[in-house]
């Protein structure tokens, strides 16, 4: 069997997801084994996939998780996509919840056991599987803990001797952070309590493990791997991450195309291309019937946002100038998202008071987010950071300008009017009053000069963001850590 390339994630599309991991990893995997390369995915068992319309075998039971653990164990289920491994670690108690990592008021108060153990957990599969494994890629803090297992372990059991690791950060905001006396069920050794280990200002933090131990380190896009250097975008961790800029590259995430087309979309009334552009129209007009919007702005500019409301999607930005817009100014506004608390009833309040011209959709629905790509004219992304959005990509392909601020991935994939091959607005600052200019240049442009709105739509269609390209840069990292293929 050739020495697999393990990717161990908390998410994976169509299995499980919260934002963009999920879709990365519905993606990136998936292209390098169709690119040849042998890997195989590790993930828990979320309860919604035991009803699920997936066909998941059961592979191994009271897999033993080791110390200090005994004698916890886990079961292992497993699938593929289109011979691709999926392997699921099942423990109830962990896994079958109603949410991922948090209910709506809070985080689950065992997250780190949780994730403590799907690591654990990993890495006793991936010994019973029986091959060392070449590469184990890990992916924001749920997996970080296994850079550090496979360091430390190397030291005496040959089975992981010649294992390398890479990192890849999708928000370092998300660090896994918790009180110092959860690290010894980490199972560590005690030397890598300290500074220089997963030790965090006296608190245990599971990013940092995955930081310090692994022999790479990726990020989403090649700005955000600039910012995450920066003391305001580093989060604490910009001093580790600047001594190891030599082991860290940003990668820009692709679009999953065969998902997000308009050309082909499922959830949409009509499709459409750049050849052929009157289905965007009959989409627009079926999403202001869907979510019950006045008739009239079929004719005036309609902004969509779709994502967490969380500070980072800057949500409360866009909040706050939705009076001035609505009265000021004829078009409409939707907001599809769900989070933080005060971000969903503020946004149900301004629903309340401007009724049929501003839409506020406070929950998680799939299909939705394609015809508010689909149906809108302008897509609106006026986040504080952003690592590398996705949902900017998929505006582009639906023919959606964005409207964003030039941070991040959002830097690296939009080309801002009025460069002559402009797709998209970019303001500068996550501030109220430049998300309003930057909101009103692109109203101007649509209703002062649509000949010119058309080639940028045409031009941001023609866009493409793909996986093939990312993952070839992957790939010279595996090779890079001696993986022979
Ligand atoms: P992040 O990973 O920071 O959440 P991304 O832009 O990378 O942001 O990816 C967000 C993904 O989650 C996209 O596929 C987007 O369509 C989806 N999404 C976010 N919120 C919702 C929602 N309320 N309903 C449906 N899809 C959503």
């Amino acid at each position: 069997m050739a020495r697999h390339i393990f990717f161990a994630t908390s998410e994976i599309y169509p299995f499980s997801k919260t934002g963009g991991l999920g879709d990365v990893m519905g993606a990136l995997p998936l292209t390098l084994h169709k690119m040849g390369m042998p890997v195989a995915v590790i993930t828990p068992f979320y309860g919604r996939l035991r009803t699920g319309r997936h066909k998941i075998d059961h592979v191994a039971e009271n897999l033993h998780v080791g110390y200090p653990w005994e004698p916890v164990t886990t079961d292992v289920y497993s699938t593929n996509i289109q011979g691709m491994p999926v392997f699921f670690i099942d423990r109830a108690e962990y896994f079958d919840r109603k949410y991922y990592y948090n209910t709506p008021a809070h985080d689950y108060f065992d997250n780190a056991e949780r994730f403590i153990f799907f690591c654990r957990a990993s890495l006793a599969l991936m010994r019973r599987l029986g091959t060392p494994p070449a590469i184990v890629h890990i992916h924001d803090w749920q997996s970080a803990l296994l850079p550090a297992y496979i360091h430390y372990y190397a030291r005496e059991d040959p089975f992981w001797a010649n294992t390398s690791t890479v990192c890849t950060v999708h928000n370092l905001a998300f660090q896994g952070r918790f009180s110092s006396r959860l690290f010894a069920g980490c199972g560590l050794p005690a030397e890598a309590w300290n500074m220089e280990g997963v030790e965090f200002h006296g608190d245990l933090n599971m990013l940092k493990a995955g930081l310090v131990y692994a022999n790479r380190i990726t990020t989403v896009s090649p700005s955000y791997a600039k910012e995450i250097l920066t003391e305001e975008q580093g989060y604490g961790l910009a001093g580790l991450l600047r001594r190891r800029a030599g082991d860290l590259v940003g990668i820009i995430n692709g679009a999953d195309y065969s998902i997000w087309n308009p050309s082909t979309c499922r959830f949409l009334t009509a499709n459409y291309s750049p050849e052929d552009l009157s289905g965007k129209k009959i989409c627009k007009e079926d999403l202001i019937v869907e979510l019950g919007l006045l008739p009239q702005l079929i004719n005036r500019p309609l902004l969509g946002f779709i994502g967490r409301l969380h500070d980072q999607k800057g949500i409360d930005l866009l909040n706050k100038i939705v009076p001035q817009l609505m009265q000021h100014h004829d078009l409409g506004i939707i907001v599809l998202g769900e989070g933080r608390e005060d971000y969903e009833l503020e946004s149900m309040a301004l629903a309340r008071a401007y009724p049929g011209r501003y839409c506020a959709v406070v929950k998680y629905t799939e299909d939705l987010a394609h015809r508010i790509q689909a149906g809108c004219d302008c897509f609106l992304m006026p986040s504080r950071y952003e690592p590398c959005g996705l949902t900017q990509m998929y505006a582009l392909k639906y023919g959606t300008p964005p409207v964003a601020t030039a941070v991040g991935g959002l830097k690296d994939s939009i080309r801002p009017w009025p460069a002559p091959d402009a797709t998209g607005f970019t303001c500068y600052r996550p501030a109220p009053g430049e998300l309003y200019d930057c909101i009103m240049k692109a109203c101007a442009v649509w209703t002062q000069n649509r000949p010119l709105w058309i080639e940028m739509m045409i031009r941001a269609m023609n866009k493409n963001f793909t996986w093939n390209d990312s993952a070839k840069k992957y790939i010279e990292i595996y090779r890079e850590l001696g993986l022979k293929t």
